[in-house]
């Protein structure tokens, strides 16, 4: 099953005298199940890859689907809406709110998609326990370590369970250790069956996935597809 596609993706930044192609047309498919790593230099257009995959940001042109339904025409709420029910983004900095507790920062997409309470800290509580810190429910992000913190915003990326799961850099901020343990729980999420589509220089994490896309100067280079894939493709 096709869960995402670009179709002839352009994005232009137009800087008035110069004009900066940072993506230039690009297609490219990603199946239920896949564990896509995205690699190439800095300055090939990951990031602007990304945010137009993660719907935070529209292309020049081209088409963006998700799950057949072409969303670079919405309007920004539907478009908002399509972020949080259907992808679940995990980054850098892990970007939680300082004055929620775990509990709270996963249960924020649930409050967003209208989840009764009850209901979103059960599962708030299941996820918190799936990626380990079932023993730190009530910590705020200060009181918990990166790796600590970049599960929970793994867990809050899982809350909608949303189409695929798309993560920039995410043990960037981490030492080998607990960026090892990070990798361990994306293996166990791809194990599960969720889509994960990452941008990453970190070796081991670039052998791990099923789908290695290579991007240089706004084109996409490679697509090498290899090993297993679970769910239903
Ligand atoms: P990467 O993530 O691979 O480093 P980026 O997507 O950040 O690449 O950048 C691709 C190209 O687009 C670069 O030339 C960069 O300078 C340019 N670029 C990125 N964002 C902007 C922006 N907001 N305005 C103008 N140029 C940009
Ligand atoms: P990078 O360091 O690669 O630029 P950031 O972590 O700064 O990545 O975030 C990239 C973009 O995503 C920013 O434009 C930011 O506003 C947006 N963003 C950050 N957190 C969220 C979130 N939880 N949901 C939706 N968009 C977000």
């Amino acid at each position: 099953k096709k869960v995402m596609e670009l179709v002839d993706v352009w994005k232009v930044y137009d800087l008035g005298e110069v004009k900066v192609e940072a993506l230039r047309g690009v297609s490219f498919e990603v199946f239920q199940g896949e564990y896509v790593i995205i690699i190439g230099p800095s300055g090939s257009g990951k990031s602007t890859l990304l945010h137009i995959l993660g719907c935070l940001d529209r292309p020049t042109k081209g088409k963006v689907l998700i799950e057949g339904e072409d969303v670079s025409k919405m309007s920004d709420r539907k478009l908002a809406q399509v972020r949080n029910r259907k992808i679940g983004f995990v980054f850098q900095s892990y970007n939680l709110l300082p004055r929620l507790n775990a509990l709270e920062n996963v249960e924020l997409p649930m409050i967003y998609a209208g989840v009764p309470a009850r209901e979103r800290r059960k599962r708030a509580k299941e996820l918190l326990e799936l990626v380990g810190l079932g023993d730190r429910l009530h910590h705020r992000p200060n009181q918990l370590s990166g790796g600590q913190q970049q599960r929970v915003a793994i867990a809050r990326a899982l809350a909608n369970d949303p189409v695929f799961i798309l993560a920039d850099e995410p043990t960037g901020n981490l030492d080998t250790k607990t960026g090892e343990e990070i990798l361990e729980l994306f293996r166990k999420l791809h194990e599960m069956g969720k889509t994960l589509v990452v941008v990453t220089h970190n070796l081991e994490m670039v052998d791990e996935g099923t789908c290695i896309v290579r991007i240089r100067d706004g084109r996409i280079e490679d697509v090498e597809r290899r090993g297993v894939v679970y769910g239903d493709t």
